[in-house]
């Protein structure tokens, strides 16, 4: 079920906001043992957030597109009271003090959460099992993994236990999560959300953006969270856009560009079936292919797991058992230290911190760092070059579906790679989204479409126009089904 479908049965009276929460509650309580998407759980703040959307119905007064509807959001997002764990140890026992300003926007919108979701351990990883706590599991085939670092978020809507989610991306982890679980995923033009209140990882790349069911879903969650903050210095500061305008079936003349460098020998062959066909819907309804080539993406992924583990070793820094979170004793200061980052971080995030002081450090930056930055200006370069010629650009969003649980898991390089058709684009700031092409033994399979810095309208509109006729890949996760009675 969707936001704009809820939205009018609440609207016409046919179901009150409590009575769609305790829905979802039920089915979640059914599934979730399977899932496993959730960290914490807000059934009570979530049913008082729905009574009072009941009350504005009931005195005659209008809601807005996204009251009463249940949600949830990714743990690394602050949400005052709440916990904000980011799935580590180390802010285990964290409570936020002030809310995102993604979350006073949904206040505005009288949103309902029932929970934080699972994720990687700091948004670092790309299928939710460097989580602190649990793995999440797969909606489709509970043997494979989510995707992440957003697996949590993904899988909670895939599995139908809340309508939407909001994640973060870094360098793939809400298109990568959203193409393996079906559900469409988008990573708005950096600075479009405003980061303040997501817990950094790599603040040049990060930004929060929706998980839903569809696309028009996808826009309405955009319309909610969007806009300038004076909060956020990198927050672009332009008109606030009624993305649920750009939502017409029509991408006749549209010139949508296929990188070569994306269909090389690494894609799945059945992937690349669900692609080719993907292409020809889109010729059919009028929009013009055109092969474009992209020579540095090549650099792409080895460039950003420098500049974001070396972000990372300085945004990560903060957690040294002063100001907040974990403290384990020691003899002195520096035996603290180290006691708490040693007991406090997961191996995956150790690594990272490591690489990147590695990385940043005197002798080796000019190596690594600073080659890797004038790499990301090629990338960008690139993507300025094929996106003059083009509107959009069709890709893969990951090389294959959804991988086994623990397949990766001990083969760090294996993992990375997951992200191989991800991470340049946050590397470049530029929008994308993942929406379901297809299934391979089951599974999901995700198309990304990369749109102009701030092209959201047009990226919308021709997934909204694939979505619209493609109904055949439309189809609920086989745990996904919630009763209204
Ligand atoms: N999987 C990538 C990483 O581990 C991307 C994560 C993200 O986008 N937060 O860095």
């Amino acid at each position: 079920m969707t936001i704009h479908g809820l939205h009018d049965k609440l609207i016409h009276r046919e179901i009150t906001a409590v009575e769609l929460t305790e829905a979802y509650l039920a089915h979640k309580d059914k599934v979730e043992p399977k899932v496993q998407a959730f960290l914490s759980d807000q059934r009570e703040t979530a049913l008082q957030q729905a009574a009072a959307v009941d009350a504005k119905l009931s005195a005659g007064q209008e809601i807005s597109m996204m009251a009463g509807i249940p949600g949830a959001i990714k743990d690394n997002i602050c949400e005052k009271g709440q916990q904000s764990s980011c799935a580590s140890h180390i802010l285990e026992s964290f409570r936020a003090p002030y809310d995102a300003t993604v979350i006073e926007r949904l206040l505005q919108q009288d949103y309902i959460s029932l929970g934080k979701t699972n994720m990687d351990e700091f948004a670092m990883g790309s299928s939710t099992e460097n989580s602190a706590f649990h793995p999440t599991y797969n909606p489709w085939n509970v043997a494979h993994v989510p995707g992440g670092s957003s697996g949590g978020s993904a899988a909670a809507v895939a599995a139908g236990e809340c309508v939407w989610s909001l994640g973060s991306d870094t360098g793939g982890s809400i298109r990568q999560p959203a193409s393996y679980c079906g559900v469409v995923g988008l990573k708005p033009t950096y600075g479009l959300v405003s980061r303040y209140g997501l817990i950094a990882y790599a603040s040049s790349l990060d930004q929060i953006g929706p998980i839903t069911q569809d696309v028009m879903d996808c826009a309405i969650v955009l319309n909610a969270i969007a806009g300038h903050d004076e909060k956020d210095s990198t927050s672009i500061c332009q008109e606030e856009k009624d993305y649920t305008k750009a939502l017409i079936r029509d991408v006749k003349g549209l010139k949508i560009g296929v990188p070569q460098e994306f269909f090389g020998d690494g894609l799945d062959a059945t992937c690349r079936q669900a692609l080719e066909e993907a292409i020809k819907t889109y010729q059919s309804l009028g929009a013009e292919i055109v092969s474009v080539s992209m020579p540095h993406l090549k650099y792409g992924l080895a460039a950003y797991y420098i500049i974001a583990p070396a972000e990372a070793s300085s945004n990560l820094a903060r957690y040294d058992g002063v100001g907040f979170g974990m403290r384990v004793p020691g003899k002195n200061i520096v035996e603290m230290y180290e006691k708490t980052r040693t007991a406090g971080f997961g191996p995956e995030v150790q690594r990272r911190i490591l690489l990147g002081t590695y990385v940043l450090s005197s002798g080796y930056y000019d190596a690594y760092y600073l080659r890797a930055m004038k790499v990301r200006t090629l990338v960008k370069q690139d993507y300025d070059k094929a996106l003059k010629q083009c509107d959009v650009l069709l890709t893969p969003t990951a090389p294959d579906v959804a991988f086994l649980v623990g397949e990766h898991v001990n083969d760090p390089l294996a993992m990375y790679l997951a992200d191989v058709c991800t991470v340049t684009l946050n590397l470049a700031g530029l929008p994308g989204m993942s929406i379901p092409c297809g299934y391979k033994n089951g599974l999901p399979i995700g198309m990304q479409l990369i749109g102009r810095a701030l092209g959201e309208e047009t990226l919308l509109r021709v997934a909204y126009a694939f979505e619209q006729e493609r109904t055949d890949v439309q189809q609920q996760a086989p745990v996904g089904e919630v009763t209204l009675s």
